[in-house]
């Protein structure tokens, strides 16, 4: 068919869209109509499928014991631990329902999502040692509070890490060691307050580092050691200087952020952050080809509005967030890749081919509308169907799905080709990852149709210490204190790895929940939105995430290679 591009309406903001002729092409290759909501959107309700993060106490409804989960105690699902949930003594499949052509498919989704028993957790409990409260894991060793994270050794409160050790309060971390309060750090090696940096050691408070060591407040080096706000010292002069710097206190750290801030708004950024890319536009990519729209990966081919994958081997795919792996032909799907391909409208599957509105599916194929059923093959709504059925009435269900689609409770509506509506995740908006990207305040969010998790009184109780200023002056017995967060006002505790940790490296004990840290530091991350931005040195037009009253000196990718080469 020839198609040119077109503007839509999205149905949920109302603002118009572009769908552009390869958009077209993409959707009639997996044949798919096109979207009716616009990318942002869209993302907005994929990230309302991934709740990893919230923990709280309930019961298993298989043994009766107390266990710790992602579903709150008064959420009607059914949540069983994580061991059970895997094993062969419970069968999805005795859940599988007949299709009742009268009413919209998605409601007889809504009704097994109810029904089905979820896992406690999303993790690969097998791999994990000492690291009970973790999710979204594998292979973890004396962790607390990581998630998203492969390979993790005595660390803590780490989010979207591949291979930590002994860090703690970092997020996108890749292959490092001994880190502190970092985000987007790649093969690194002690870096405290740092961003965007890759294969360094002992640096501090420094951004878009390659290479570099012994460096405080710099940005912009390749292959320096012995910098302070870009400046070079002898090896003598630097330790002199860096002896006579003292962090341990929350106020000296502020002061020091600030000085920073103002040297680095002297300094030009790169209109993008990422290297070695053909055809590529987003913004933290690097070693892809033809990636458009997208944010947060690298290794990726033939994509378009994706976000946050693993590294390695996402191709040919369109609206997928977390998490890659080996994965093809993917499209509107949250937490779902490894060696998967033909995964559509789906959240937390991994190991699945041809697999269509599912949810917590893997080692799957040719699954349709089917809820927590791990190695099953033709089935719809969990019940067995024939090959030969099986294609055939999946046909027909698409069909049903036109003619008669879900209607959620603000009156948008679900035909075939849309993600599962928001309001069937077992997550509430400010529980799941949405609501870390997509900040809203529950007026504005149960308004457009969201649910919302109000606080629960017992978790925001008096602190029951006084936290010393100094590192220096802080007892061990503030491992049993509770403290308040001052930003969210939750309750949270500091535990020895940690205060090992603070005092080794002279810093201060945290004043905010490890919630509230993880989100300050995400907030540091540039936007997934791109402007239009002339650049600051040679005034080409550039496209960027730096929006255009940022005060950022941004340059485009020449003129900044002039600069920092
Ligand atoms: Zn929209
Ligand atoms: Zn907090
Ligand atoms: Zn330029």
């Amino acid at each position: 068919m020839e198609y040119k591009s077109e503007n839509r309406i999205c149905q949920n903001c109302k603002q118009s869209f572009t769908i552009e002729l390869d958009d077209f092409g993409f959707y009639e290759k997996i044949k798919v109509p096109p979207p009716t909501f616009c990318p942002e959107c869209r993302i907005k309700r994929r990230l309302s499928w991934q709740g990893y993060r919230i923990f709280y106490k309930r019961k298993c409804d298989f043994t009766g014991e107390m266990i710790i989960t992602t579903y709150h105690p008064d959420s009607p699902y059914k949540v069983y631990r994580q061991d059970i949930w895997w094993s062969d003594q419970w069968d999805p499949k005795s859940y599988g329902k007949e299709i009742d052509w009268s009413r919209p498919f998605l409601e007889q989704f809504k009704e097994l999502m109810l029904e089905v028993p979820h896992a406690s957790l999303a993790t690969v409990y097998s791999t994990m040692v000492r690291s009970d409260y973790c999710n979204a894991a594998s292979a973890c060793k004396d962790c607390y509070l990581c998630f998203k994270i492969t390979g993790g050794e005595n660390s803590a409160y780490l989010n979207t890490v591949v291979d930590g050790k002994n860090s703690i309060d970092c997020s996108f971390l890749n292959h490092c060691e001994l880190s502190y309060g970092s985000i987007n750090i790649n093969k690194c090696y002690k870096t405290f307050f740092s961003q965007d940096c890759t294969e360094c050691h002992n640096i501090w408070f420094s951004r878009d580092l390659v290479g570099c060591s012994d460096c405080v407040g710099c940005i912009n080096l390749r292959m320096k050691q012995y910098c302070i706000f870009n400046k070079q010292y002898t090896k003598e002069e630097y330790h002199r200087k860096f002896l006579g710097l003292d962090f341990g206190t929350l106020e000296d750290i502020k002061k020091f952020q600030k000085q920073t801030e103002e040297f680095m708004e002297t300094q030009p950024r790169k209109q993008f952050h990422g290297v070695k890319n053909v055809n590529v536009s987003g913004e933290y990519i690097s070693n892809s080809k033809n990636v458009h729209d997208s944010y947060l990966f690298s290794n990726g081919e033939d994509l378009r509005y994706c976000q946050f994958l693993k590294s390695g081997g996402a191709a040919s795919s369109y609206d997928w967030s977390f998490f890659g792996d080996k994965s093809e032909l993917m499209y509107e799907c949250c937490w779902c890749g490894l060696d998967s391909s033909n995964v559509k409208f789906s959240a937390w599957n991994y190991y699945n081919q041809n697999v269509e509105y599912c949810f917590g599916c893997h080692h799957s194929r040719n699954l349709f509308g089917c809820v927590n059923m791990p190695k099953g093959e033709y089935c719809i709504l969990n019940k067995q169907y024939s090959k030969e059925e099986y294609h055939i009435t999946v046909e027909k269900i698409k069909k049903q799905m036109k003619e008669i689609p879900y209607i959620d409770k603000v009156g948008r509506k679900y035909f075939y080709g849309e993600m599962l509506p928001a309001e069937l995740a077992p997550w509430y908006y400010n529980e799941a990852t949405v609501y870390e990207w997509f900040p809203t305040t529950k007026e504005k969010a149960v308004k457009e149709g969201c649910n919302w998790r109000n606080p629960d009184p017992k978790e925001y109780q008096k602190s029951t210490v006084q936290v010393p200023g100094h590192i220096k002056d802080v007892e061990d017995k503030i491992l049993e204190a509770i403290l308040k967060c001052i930003d969210c006002g939750k309750n949270y505790r500091i535990i020895r790895m940690e205060l090992e940790f603070l005092r080794r490296f002279n810093l201060p004990i945290p004043l905010s929940c490890p919630l509230c840290r993880d989100r300050s530091r995400i907030k540091l991350l540039n936007p997934m939105t791109i402007f239009n931005r002339k650049c600051a040195k040679c005034g080409v037009e550039i496209k960027t995430s730096y929006a255009p009253e940022r005060l950022e000196i941004v340059y485009c990718e020449k003129c900044y290679q002039q600069e920092v080469y």
